[in-house]
C-alpha cells in the first residue's frame, strides 16, 4: 500500500490525507488565500473542505498560529465565504 502524506487540519485537529484537505496559503505579498491547486508559493496550512472547520480555525486562533500573525477579520470572513463555495461545489 502506498503511504499517503498526512496533514493536520488547523480547524478540528484531525489528521487526514493531504488530498482530502485544502491548503491555506500566505503569499510572499502577505495575502492569505485558499489554495485549491496546492501549488502556490508561500507558507501553508491545511484545513478540511468544511466551512465549520474554517470557523473553528478562526475561533481557536488556529489560523493566527499557522501564519504567526493576527489574521484580520475581513480576511477570515472572506476565507469562510470561499470555503462555503468550495464545500458546496464538491
Ligand atoms: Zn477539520
Amino acid at each position: 500500500m502506498k503511504k499517503l502524506p498526512i496533514r493536520t487540519c488547523i480547524g478540528c485537529g484531525c489528521e487526514k490525507p493531504k488530498k482530502e484537505l485544502i491548503r491555506v496559503v500566505k503569499t510572499p505579498e502577505g495575502q492569505i488565500l485558499l489554495d485549491e491547486s496546492g501549488r502556490m508559493n508561500g507558507r501553508g496550512a491545511y484545513i478540511c473542505r468544511d466551512p465549520e472547520c474554517m470557523r473553528k480555525a478562526i475561533r481557536t486562533k488556529g489560523l493566527d498560529r499557522s501564519f504567526r500573525e493576527k489574521v484580520p477579520e475581513d480576511v477570515c470572513r472572506q476565507l469562510e465565504k470561499e470555503m462555503s463555495g468550495i464545500a458546496e461545489g464538491s
